[in-house]
């Protein structure tokens, strides 16, 4: 089962969850950076502003905060150190988005989600959203070991699962960094970033603004 891109039929689309399922413009996921960068400063026991700088080097070696930090700083109780970047409120600013159930149900193929939080969060927010049934697989960074997008084997773990790969499933993500790990996967990769605010005039590849380009996309020959 599958539809047809540009000639490819398309099996399955693998969403991320954060600032993608949900706009931006909650502030979900700011707040969630906010305690990052809070637990970094405490933890390196530098200024915010230092930890900052620290943090946006380290980032670009590695997928999270928390793998820098287990790698190089010494963090080891990944569970502690979510259960403090995740609240259990931190869902709570998320308001109902009635549209999205019916798009997403629209849609004409198996959905799943790849997702660099916790599963305790992935919960809260599909719930949230009201959405939950819909992913019968959600890949989080637990599941990958805590070592996730933009590591090419966070998405072969998922693709794997999925019995598919890079050129039949459709992969959409708000990050730039995240899409390009995809599309770099293998020529003829299918990934997409979500600019919803229109961040990145710059994007090369497929683009959409709203996630109901999607079904453009799906439908386009
Ligand atoms: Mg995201």
């Amino acid at each position: 089962m599958g539809y047809t891109v540009s000639g490819i039929m398309i099996t399955h689309i693998l969403f991320d969850l954060d600032n993608t399922l949900y706009s931006a413009r909650f502030g979900l996921e700011e707040a969630t950076s906010d305690r990052i960068r809070a637990f970094t400063s405490e933890w390196l026991g530098v200024s915010p502003e230092e930890a900052a700088v620290m943090r946006g080097e380290a980032i670009k070696k590695y997928g999270t905060t928390a793998e820098w930090l287990t790698a190089e700083k010494g963090l080891r109780d990944m569970e502690a150190y979510y259960r403090i970047i995740h609240p259990p409120g931190e869902a709570d600013s998320l308001l109902p988005d009635p549209g999205l159930r019916p798009f997403l149900e629209s849609l004409p193929c198996p959905l799943a989600i790849l997702t660099n939080s916790p599963p305790v969060h992935a919960r809260r927010i599909l719930d949230k959203l009201g959405i939950r049934d819909l992913f019968p697989r959600v890949f989080d960074i637990k599941e990958n070991g805590f070592r996730g997008k933009p590591r090419p084997e966070s998405y072969r773990h998922a693709l794997d699962a999925l019995g598919a790969g890079p050129g039949t499933v459709l992969f959409v993500d708000d990050t730039p960094r995240y899409v390009e790990g995809y599309l770099a996967l293998e020529d003829g990769a299918k990934g997409v970033l979500f600019d919803e605010l229109g961040l990145y005039p710059d994007w090369t590849h497929r683009r959409i603004r709203e996630l109901g380009e999607l079904r453009t996309y799906l439908f386009e020959s």
